[in-house]
């Protein structure tokens, strides 16, 4: 196992001032600053808002609610797996930062906040910014302006 560090202080028990949160991405669970409580509603939000109708342009600026929502239509539940890279994503997009590991070679790189994440193979994202609470409340809007 790689050890995963805090980018902005190098901190390695994940409980530093700038730890954010950490998702899991077998079951779409999200564990972290209070603020993220909020994130862990995602599901809910996107159930009832693709119950109203089929996303719109403007809700898939983020590409992969459109993944949310074909899946959703086959099976009438959120993918958790998908819900965990889509909530990664608005936490990258709010300004978190991916843990720095120990083991470049073994993990992917540090910065790359793209939302498709080649190469992705964690069942685990950690995440830190410079103010946590700050970056899940942006986060949280973040998802909020996807989904008016
Ligand atoms: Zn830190």
């Amino acid at each position: 196992m790689s050890q995963k560090v805090c980018p902005f202080c190098g901190g390695s028990d994940q409980r530093c001032l700038h730890f954010v949160g950490e998702i899991d991405h077998t079951f779409g669970e999200v564990s972290g600053v209070r603020e993220l409580d909020n994130l862990s509603q995602v599901a809910d939000n996107l159930d009832r808002f693709f119950k109203k109708g089929k996303p719109t342009t403007n809700n898939t600026k983020n590409t992969l609610i459109t993944d949310l929502y074909s899946s959703w239509q086959k099976t009438g539940s959120i993918d958790q797996f998908i819900l965990g890279r889509f909530i990664v994503s608005l936490l990258l997009e709010a300004g978190a930062k991916r843990s720095v590991s120990l083991n470049p070679a073994k993990d992917r790189k540090v910065g790359d906040s793209s939302a498709s994440m080649p190469g992705f193979t964690s069942s685990e994202t950690t995440l830190f910014a410079a103010s946590p609470d700050r970056v899940a409340g942006a986060a949280l809007e973040k998802l909020k302006g996807y989904l008016s």
